[in-house]
């Protein structure tokens, strides 16, 4: 007995170095990167991380804090595990990250600092913010696009948007998904993403169409712009209107109740 529990012991022991170290390069590279930023925000007199100096007057204010994200953008990876996103995101050549990682198992990785920029929204806009990745928390989600998420990975979710949202005062109406902020360019997370659910827990917001009917001169794609979809190409912006809020319909056009989704939506979301 004393020897099986001593070798399940070293088996653990082993299987949690060889993880730990797998990542020790890499976390060397982002400390030194965040010294380098830390640098940046250190010199004196101001200039910034563009080494531009605007004016020859330097005088210090005594009242700040550090910007702080407004937006979260969530995304399922793509992948088909979480140690194929960690090693993605660890190796240069992709240039693409994320804040944090939702494994299956619920297990969250924490990859950046909130206040620094990961490169996950790319090209992105939502209402009147574009370039989200300045403005949002990127959230991963590992799921291979076909496979409903697992309720470990739900619950760790909405465990860590609460804190999120109490940390940086993050309206409702902020949570978003890829798709919503690159509609045409991406589909994540896809239709299995339980919004309805994140809505009741306060993480982006949902429809009730009970008692509504819109008026005659309802226009559904202004409505589909103030909820915050580009609509530049209208085509792409229903598409991922409906990955997001009537994910059984796949079909392209807006029919009555998609209008009706769209009147009420615009009121909450204005
Ligand atoms: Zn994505």
């Amino acid at each position: 007995m004393i020897k099986i529990s001593g070798l399940i012991i070293l088996t653990g022991f082993l299987v949690l170095g060889c993880k730990t170290g797998q990542y020790t390069e890499t976390n060397k590279a982002y400390k030194t990167q965040a010294k380098e930023f830390a640098a940046v925000l250190k010199k004196y007199p101001l200039s910034d991380s563009a080494g531009l100096n605007y004016a020859n007057s330097w005088v210090g204010t005594t009242n700040f804090t550090m910007r702080r994200p407004n937006f979260v953008v969530i995304h399922h990876t793509a992948q088909n595990s979480c140690d194929q996103t960690l090693k993605t995101f660890t190796m240069t050549k992709t240039q693409v990250s994320a804040h944090y990682v939702i494994c299956r198992d619920g297990t969250v990785h924490h990859m950046l600092h909130d206040l620094l920029r990961a490169h996950q929204a790319g090209v992105s806009k939502w209402g009147n913010a574009t370039d989200l990745n300045s403005s949002s928390v990127g959230i991963e989600i590992d799921n291979n696009g076909f496979e409903p998420f697992t309720d470990d990975q739900i619950n760790s979710l909405i465990i860590l948007l609460g804190r999120l949202k109490r940390a940086y005062n993050i309206p409702s109406a902020n949570f978003v998904g890829h798709a919503d902020v690159a509609p045409g360019r991406k589909v994540d997370p896809s239709r299995h993403f339980p919004w309805k659910k994140l809505a009741d827990n306060g993480f982006g917001l949902w429809y009730d169409t009970a008692k509504v009917q819109p008026p005659a001169d309802f226009n559904a794609l202004l409505a589909l712009r103030i909820v915050g979809y580009d609509i530049k190409n209208e085509k792409n912006a229903i598409q991922s209107f409906k990955i997001h809020f009537t994910p059984a319909d796949s079909t392209a056009g807006l029919n009555e109740a998609d209008r009706k989704i769209l009147y009420d939506l615009s009121k909450k979301y204005q």
